[in-house]
């Protein structure tokens, strides 16, 4: 069983009317929706909930944490944040959807402005540029989402290890809008589509790859209390 936390900060739902006709219940349970199987067991966390939802429990019950947020990333506590980027560290897997881009703990783990350009709705394409990938199966070559928000390069993110997908708009611009990350022991894929104002969730390509990820970012093995991967039973290894 793959113990996933859907993070969603929660605002635009409850806030605005459009929002809310699109995902009634918040993008946290659209996605837990979609995502809940006999192999994946699903909570949601979010910002309004004492410690953000992200307590040391949860995190420690989690393997793969999806991160959903835009207007509040400064609400989250760096203290949360800080939580998040160790338990990457230490072999938990994490998912960053669309403007998730600026998360505090998306920026910690990777060290840069992650900034890029951006423009309200537009058709965008999404090629797969890494079909062996695991993310990638069940995917065609490319796939159209009638309407997304433009995110274009450049992007201000460190090299990824592999840009599975790049999206094409319609207005000319091109974006890694798939990208891989290891940091110690954790996988990180970053995925571009996802604005709360259009029904990306329910597209199914966007749905099989998120489903995709969470099984790629799983933990493979975790550090323990003392450090050392569970895996490994040598004394002297290291990592
Ligand atoms: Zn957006």
């Amino acid at each position: 069983m793959i113990k996933v936390t859907v993070w969603n900060e929660f605002v635009h739902e409850r806030e605005m009317e459009n929002v809310r006709a699109v995902y009634p219940d918040g993008i946290h349970n659209c996605i837990k929706d979609f995502l809940q199987s006999d192999e994946i067991e699903v909570r949601t966390a979010t910002l309004d909930m004492p410690e953000s939802g992200l307590t040391e429990e949860v995190i420690a019950d989690t393997d793969v944490m999806i991160w959903w947020g835009h207007c509040a990333h400064d609400k989250v506590p760096d203290e949360i944040a800080l939580r998040v980027k160790d338990a990457v560290l230490k072999g938990m897997g994490l998912i960053v959807l669309h403007s998730g881009h600026h998360s505090k703990p998306f920026k910690l783990l990777m060290g840069t402005s992650c900034d890029l350009q951006w423009r309200e709705g537009d058709r965008e394409r999404i090629w797969c540029t890494c079909p062996n990938h695991p993310i990638a199966q069940g995917i065609p070559e490319s796939f159209e989402l009638a309407a997304e928000e433009m995110y274009g390069e450049y992007f201000t993110i460190p090299k990824p290890d592999d840009v599975v997908f790049t999206g094409w708009f319609a207005g000319g611009e091109v974006f890694r809008s798939g990208c891989t990350f290891t940091r110690d022991l954790g996988r990180i894929f970053y995925f571009q589509p996802g604005h709360e104002e259009y029904p990306t969730f329910k597209n199914e390509y966007v749905r099989r790859i998120i489903k995709n990820a969470v099984y790629w970012a799983k933990p493979v093995t975790r550090k323990n209390k003392l450090g050392s991967p569970h895996a490994v039973d040598v004394p002297e290894a290291r990592i």
